[in-house]
Formats: C-alpha cells, structure tokens, sequence
C-alpha cells in the first residue's frame, strides 16, 4: 500500500526525518530540500545499491567524480547554452510563470484560468555563478545541470588509465543545478538535485542492442529496489531532444500519476563528437556544432580493425530524490492487526533502510543490562552494515512501533533472561512478520551479518558471465 496524497507523503517525510524544507525558517528556497537523519541514510542507501550494481558487480563500468563547475566551452559544445531552455509563459493577470509544455492548458493559466497570456519564450535552465574576483559579467561558469558531460569529457582519461577496451562505460552520481521555471511536487521536480547517471561506449553499430540491454537492466534494477513491476512503466519520447537517435523513460506512478524516474538514451555520437577537434575526419551521425575549441579527439581506435571511429553512447540516467519518494511512498503500509487496532510500517528493502539495528534494553534502570545492550550495539556497529542504534526508551512497544515506522528491519532486545539464562539470549524482532526469535549472545554478530547478506549471489555470477559472454560476441 502506497499513501494516498502527496500531502501525507510530504508530511510524512518531515515529520519522520526524512526531508526538511531548506531554509524553512525564513520562508524557504522553493525546489530546494534538505535531508533529515534518515533521509540522508536511505539516500545514501540508495546510491550505494546503484552504484554496487553499475560498478562494484560488474567489470566494464568504473566510477569517475567531476566537478559541478566547468568550463563555459563544455556547456557551448554540448548544446546546453543553445537549447536546455523550456518555454516560459507568463499570466498577464496574476503573474503566475508556466512552463507551456507541463500545463494543464495552453490556452489557460493554471492558477487563475485566464487566458491573458504572454508568448511563450526561451529560458535557460542553467544556473549562472561568478568565477573570480571580477564580477563584470563575463567571468561566469555553468553550475552543472547534468552529469553526463563530466563522463564526456573524462571518456580518454578513462580509457587510456584504466586500459580500458569498448564497450565500457563511466557510472557518476552527483549534484545538478537547473533554474527550473516551476519546482513542484516536493522532490520531484527541485532547482538542485541529485542524478546518478552511466555513460556506455559502444561500437556504432551496436547501439540499439545495448539501449535494448540498458533499458531492462535499469527496470530489473528498480524491481530489486521493492517498486513492483505494475507501478513502472516504459514510456518511448515522442519528441527526441537533439542529441538522440531514441529514448526511453522509465516511469512510476507517483501520488499524481505515472511521470519519469530514469531515462535510457541512445545519445549515439553526438557527445564525443561535439567535444571533438578534427570533426570532419569521422563520419558524426549527430547533428554537431563544429568545434574549434577542444584540444583533443574523443575517438577510439579498434585494438582489432585498426578503424579509428567516434563511439555512440547509452546514457542511464536517473533522478535519486525521485528515487526517494517512489521508495518511501511505495514501503508505506498500514497493516490492521489481529486486535483491531493499526499498524504503519515502512517496508523498505533491508539494504535501503535507514537504521538497520536498533539495539533495545528492556530495563533503562538496570546497569547490567544497559552495559549489555551497549556491548551488543558495539559489536554490530562494527560488522559495517550501516547504521546500528542503541533505543533508550524504557517502553519496548514503543520502541518496536517507533521502529516499524521508520523501517527499521530488526529490533534486538536485551532483557532479563539474557543476564540470568544459560547463554544469555537476546531476542530479534522481525520489522515484517513481527516474530520473535532467540538468539544466543555469542552468536548475535554473525545471525546480523547472515541477515544482511545478498540474496542472490548465483544470479550476480549469471549475470556476470552473461555479460562477458556478449562483449566478447561484440568483439567478434
Ligand atoms: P523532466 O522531463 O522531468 O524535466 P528530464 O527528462 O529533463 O526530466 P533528464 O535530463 O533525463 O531529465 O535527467 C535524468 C533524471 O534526473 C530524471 O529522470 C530525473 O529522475 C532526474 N531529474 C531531472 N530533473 C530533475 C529535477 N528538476 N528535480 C529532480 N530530479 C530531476
């Protein structure tokens, strides 16, 4: 069960330490948030997951870092300062400001459903900052609004590096900045956010088997994520922005609707073309500015065929603030229990929860079992498998509901029979089925760690071995 508003969904977040309003006390920074202390956990969570399935579990993605400022030029060469604009229309009644392709109607203001409208005009969505100790309006920089170029830019670095052969690709995760006309739908669409987004190099021709790949990695990997496959949905883009040959978006059905999480796009040549001198010694299928400016040839030259040629790109982009709402709206349940009365808890996937342990004594006033619930807590903070909390309520139902409600997977009590029995039990509280079971002390580290295991080794070794399988078949 998902909650039913955006409203609960917002109040939720604030009110369990999700998300904060930035700068809320003076009235806050509209499409700007700040993560509370489990928002930050489940975010981090989450990039870790992406990030473990793009780099860590395979052996043709390597993770790079680039800066949100760069040069002026890359924004030029990619197209950015051309056409990362939307169409601006402004109500000459109320003054409201729409972008005209996300209203409910072109020929009416959202707000006050006049149809005294401007014409619609170009706005840059990149947002503009001063570099240096002159501000006379040229020395300026671009704060990033993707981080896709970063990857571009990086693509012989890489290469040459890491000795690296196509296909191969360049995995970032990051904050962006776009000067959005309209922020809404609390993190769904905000002025900064954070993208976590793979560029894959491919040889030309086999570009639409590797979009085809991407797009059922990327809807598998969300699967995983606890989103059921009825809530997502592919959604082909009728109108392709410049640089793609097709393009994909995956969608969730938020509160309001189906609406995008990640792109799959078939970019082709058009970046490593752009940022390419010497364009007019390959054949570019994109469209590209001609480009006196680069220093370098963002080619590749076949180990093979000896053919030196520009290699097109798949790009996965995803959005983890949108990530963040699908997944918390989605976890939210509330469950009617045997007696009557209702229980919410938030059934996040074990490796996105937050708090992983709470460790909870069931006497505060008792020193010895204080000092052994701090020993327990000790000993499960050091197994590194996230956040391991020691719950000082003195009420353990409060605890466990405190703990459903946040999604803490496993509660573990220390009580009077693990001072006074043979081998000092402990007591593990299932989140799910909210069953008890005894654990001996000695043995709490390794029933933890076993809990917080992956599941699914063999398919990560499939999967694997699919996969070289087929880049070799692509060397062939
Ligand atoms: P939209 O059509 O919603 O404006 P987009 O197609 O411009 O999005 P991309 O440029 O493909 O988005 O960015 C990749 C991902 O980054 C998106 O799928 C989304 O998850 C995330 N993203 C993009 N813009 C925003 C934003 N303003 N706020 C939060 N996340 C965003």
């Amino acid at each position: 069960m998902a909650v039913r508003t955006m409203e609960e969904l917002v109040s939720l977040c604030k009110k369990r330490g999700f998300v904060f309003q930035s700068s809320e006390i003076y009235g806050g920074l509209r499409g700007v948030y700040d993560l509370g202390p489990l928002g930050v956990e489940l975010k981090k969570n989450i990039r870790n997951a992406w990030w473990r399935s793009l780099v860590y579990e395979r052996d043709d993605i390597e993770g790079v870092e680039c800066s949100h400022l760069s040069h002026r030029l890359v924004w030029k060469h990619s197209g950015h300062e051309d056409t990362f604009s939307d169409p601006l229309i402004e109500c000459k009644t109320c003054h409201s400001r729409m972008r005209q392709d996300k209203m409910k109607d072109e020929t009416k203001c959202d707000t006050c459903g006049s149809s005294d409208l401007t014409d619609p005009k170009k706005f840059l969505l990149m947002m503009k900052t001063n570099i240096g100790p002159v501000d006379d309006g040229s020395s300026f920089a671009y704060l990033r609004p993707e981080t896709a170029q970063g990857s571009y830019l990086n693509f012989e670095n890489v290469l040459l590096s890491m000795g690296r052969k196509l296909p191969f690709g360049i995995a970032q995760h990051g904050k962006s900045f776009r000067n959005e006309i309209t922020p809404k739908n609390f993190l769904f669409r905000l002025r900064e956010f954070e993208q976590a987004e793979m560029q894959f190099f491919v040889p030309p021709e086999t570009d639409i088997e590797w979009w085809e790949k991407w797009k059922n990695i990327r809807h598998q990997w969300w699967l995983e994520q606890g989103i059921p496959a009825g809530k997502l949905r592919f959604k082909d883009h009728e109108q392709l922005a410049h640089y793609a040959k097709c393009a994909t978006d995956i969608e969730y059905e938020f509160p309001w609707g189906f609406d995008e999480i990640e792109g799959i796009h078939d970019r082709q040549d058009f970046d490593l073309g752009s940022h390419t001198k010497s364009q007019e010694d390959f054949k570019i299928n994109a469209k590209v500015l001609p480009n006196k400016d680069s220093t370098t040839r963002m080619s590749y030259r076949d180990p093979f065929t000896g053919k030196e040629f520009i290699p097109f790109v798949i790009e996965t982009a995803a959005g983890l603030d949108r990530a963040m709402i699908a997944l918390i709206n989605e976890a939210y349940t509330e469950e009617k229990l045997p007696n009557g009365k209702t229980r919410t808890v938030l059934k996040l996937k074990k490796h996105l929860a937050p708090i992983k342990v709470a460790v909870v004594p069931l006497a505060k006033n008792n020193p010895d079992i204080m000092m052994t619930g701090m020993k327990v807590r000790r000993v499960l903070s050091e197994l590194g498998i996230g956040r391991v909390v020691f719950e000082n309520s003195n009420n353990i139902g409060k605890a466990y509901r405190r703990h459903d409600e946040i999604g803490t997977p496993i509660c573990v009590t220390v009580d009077f029979d693990t001072l006074e029995k043979e081998n000092h039990p402990v007591t593990v509280r299932d989140r799910d089925t909210m069953e008890q079971v005894s654990v001996n002390i000695a043995d709490i580290g390794k029933y933890v760690k076993k809990f917080y295991s992956r599941e699914t080794p063999q398919q990560d070794v499939e999967r694997l071995y699919q996969f070289s399988k087929m880049k070799e078949k692509g060397r062939e």
